[in-house]
Formats: structure tokens, sequence, C-alpha cells
């Protein structure tokens, strides 16, 4: 069954949340649940397996976060809950939103990511926590250990499912859902339902209920979307000329891949100071510093792929450059999703890179999204040579007297 979003006005209290949860909210100044919120946190609350489709930047975090700070015991030091997301910067989002929200209610939680040292989230797990977030690899190792022990789980949350099947994790992911109790609450949020995603569901979920926000959400609202028509070779010069047109007050731009974006990354940052660059090949201290120094506003562009960049929540971002097409186009929704932020009054700007011969993909965003795309031109600038002239047959038969 699929719910739709109900009506805006309804308030945390109407929603059923107690009080140290509500308390927690107006500390954080969180006024009013958006439609994510609304939608998925009665359903949660009722127990049920539940799958919520919603962008990142509507509130989604918020919406399985609260219901499931609800459930725990806090007397009890046994995790209880595990959230697994697709990469470390969103678990560690994900746990300072955790830790933000149960402010008032003394929840213990502990993120368990890759590329961190494994002694301080074991030392974590001896002393107990409830809450346990982290990336499929890590928990698989520290469930192998001994040190992660499920058998009193309640809930389990896939953050960003769709991903977490898209590069692979999916072995991953069903060898961590065997382990945990049979007995327990299945959430899933995503922002596309692609086959996979509903095969695993339906797989491992009991009757699952849906709710789907990811049409209205308000990140792909608030966005003014466009395709400029670029040729291959003038694309570095064509962003050069867009962000001397823009002038954004912070651009996150994406590649398809890692040489790509480390090539742009080479001759921007020889021109421009607040250049950085973020990928899966770099290593985790850089990773961190460069987010770090993004969201303290330092860095103004940023070059990235696409499994770093996503789930990135930084309301300061004005505008999504895509350098090239995404490969699919759901990719499209999570990019552009980075902008126009739930947390951030600001609009957003989205620009998307299409070389003449890529039509085809872009008509296939436009299907995604349920939007036609019109064509940015930078002013006084081509950033595509106009279409050559079919070249004219000159000799040959045609001209032939016999024919
Ligand atoms: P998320 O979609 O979970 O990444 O959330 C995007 C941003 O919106 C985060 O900075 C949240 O803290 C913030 N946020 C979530 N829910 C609300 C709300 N109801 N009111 C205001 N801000 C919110």
């Amino acid at each position: 069954m699929t719910t739709s979003a109900p009506s805006p006005s309804v308030s945390f209290a109407d929603l059923g949340l107690s009080q140290p949860t509500l308390n927690a909210l107006q500390n954080v100044q969180f006024e009013k649940p958006s439609p994510i919120q609304a939608a998925f946190i009665p359903l949660a609350m009722s127990g049920v397996d539940c799958i919520g489709q919603a962008h990142t930047g509507t509130g989604k975090t918020a919406a399985f976060v609260l219901p499931l700070l609800e459930r725990l015991d806090f007397d009890n030091r046994a995790v209880q809950a595990l959230v697994l997301a697709p990469t470390r910067e969103l678990s560690e989002q994900i746990a300072t939103e955790c830790k933000r929200l149960s402010y008032s209610s003394m929840c213990r939680s502990v993120c368990i990511v890759g590329g961190r040292p494994i002694r301080s989230q074991i030392n974590e797990l001896e002393k107990g926590v409830q809450v346990a977030i982290g990336t499929p690899g890590r928990v698989i190792d520290l469930i192998e250990r001994g040190c992660l022990r499920l058998d009193q789980l309640q809930v389990v949350i896939l953050d960003e499912a769709d991903r977490m099947l898209d590069i692979g994790f999916r072995p991953d992911i069903e060898k961590i859902l065997r382990r945990c109790p049979t007995e327990r609450q299945t959430m899933l949020l995503s922002a596309t339902l692609p086959e996979p995603v509903e095969r695993l569901a339906n797989r491992y979920m009991k009757s699952p209920q849906k709710v789907d926000c990811s049409t209205n959400g308000i990140a792909v609202k608030t966005v003014e979307q466009y395709y400029l028509t670029v040729d291959e070779d003038r694309k570095m010069e064509t962003l050069a000329k867009l962000l001397l047109d823009q002038r954004p007050q912070q651009v996150l731009v994406f590649l398809r891949t890692k040489r790509g974006a480390d090539r742009l990354h080479a001759r921007f940052a020889r021109k421009l100071p607040d250049v950085a660059i973020l990928h899966g090949d770099l290593p985790q201290t850089h990773r961190d510093k460069v987010m770090k120094a993004f969201r303290a506003g330092e860095v103004r562009m940023l070059i990235a792929t696409d499994v770093v960049g996503r789930g990135i929540d930084i309301s300061g971002i004005s505008h999504i450059i895509n350098y090239d097409v995404p490969e699919y186009c759901d990719d499209y929704v999570h990019r552009v999703g980075r902008t126009g932020r739930l947390s951030s009054d600001e609009k957003g700007y989205a620009f998307t890179f299409v070389t003449r011969d890529q039509g085809e993909q872009l008509t296939n965003i436009e299907l995604r999204i349920d939007t036609m795309l019109p064509e940015y031109r930078i002013p006084a600038y081509e950033s595509a040579r106009p279409k050559e002239k079919r070249a004219e047959w000159t000799g040959g038969f045609s001209n032939s007297p016999n024919m």
C-alpha cells in the first residue's frame, strides 16, 4: 500500500511523539514536520515494516530517527537499532542527527565505518550502545569479531537503499539481514525504488507499507534546473564561463569518473584557491578535511563523483553542476537533491552539461523527473559549435552524365 503525504499543517505533537522527543525538536528548532516526516513517522511508530521514498534534503533522516528513538529502552545497553548507509559521510551525518535528536533522551549510539580506528568503535560497543550506525563492510567485520551483537535488535534501517544495491553492497546487506532476528521492524529509505530494491524489500520485509514523497519533495521543488548543450572539448571552458556568469555561493560539480574529477581539479585548483576534490580513492583523512572545509564555507567549489557526493547535507550549496550527464537518470535526482535543501531558504540551481549525442539521456532524465528542462545559454558565449552542415557531395556518381 502506498500512502501519500498528509497535509503540511500537521504538527510534531500530532504525530504521537513523546514529550522528550518534542523537547529535542524544539531544541534543534524544527518547527513543523516535512512531508516525509508527517507521512512516515506515524507509520513507522505503528511498528509495521515500511518504505519511505524521499530524497536526502527533505528531512528523511529525522523521519526514521525519531520513530527509532521512540522505541528504545534506554535502561538496556544492548544494540536495539541498526542503521545501514552506503557511505561513511552519510553514516556520520546520521549519527550526528541521531545525537541531536536524542538530546534529552540520553540515547547511546556508535558510528561504525571503515577508515576510522576500529579499536574505539569496539570500545564504544563494549561500553554499551542502543543504536549502531554504519557502512556494511565494517558492520560485518564487527559482527564477525563478536563485538556487534544483534540478538536484541528490534529495528533495522536501510538508508539510500537503492544506492546500496547499486554499488555492489547487496551480498553484504543480505548477510547482515540474515544475522538479524526475524522478529524485528525493517525500514527502508530510498530516493527511487527500482526493481532490485523492491525485490529485496519483499524478501526481507513483512508486507511493507509505502510512503512516496519523492515527487513532491521540497528538494526538487526549490531547484531551478537547466541543461546546456556543450561540446565535449569545451566542457572545461564552459564550466569556467558558467561560474563567472552565476557566481555561486557554493558549488558542487559532479563527474562520472575519478580520473575525470582529478583532471578537472588539477586545472581549476591552479587558478582558484578554494577548490577541492572528493572521490572514493582519496584517504579518509583527506575526505574528512574536505567535508569540514566545505561545510565551513572555506571550500567554494567541490568536485566529486556520485558515490561520495550523494547524501551530503550542506545547506550552503547554491549550485549543482553535472559536468557529465549522470550514468543513470536516478543519479540525477540524487545529485540535484544536494541543493535547495530543507534547511536553506535560498533557491538552488542545477545545470547539466549535455553533448549533442546525449539527447536520449536528457530525455530519460526529463521523463524521470516529469519536467522538461529548459536550455540555458551563457550570455555572449557558445558552449557548442553550430551543427555542422552535412558535407555536400561534389564528386562521383550523381554528377555523372551516365546516371
Ligand atoms: P536530511 O534530508 O535528513 O538530510 O535533512 C536535511 C536537513 O534538514 C538537515 O540539516 C536536517 O537537520 C534539517 N531538517 C530535517 N527536518 C527538519 C524540519 N522538520 N525542520 C527544519 N529542518 C529540518
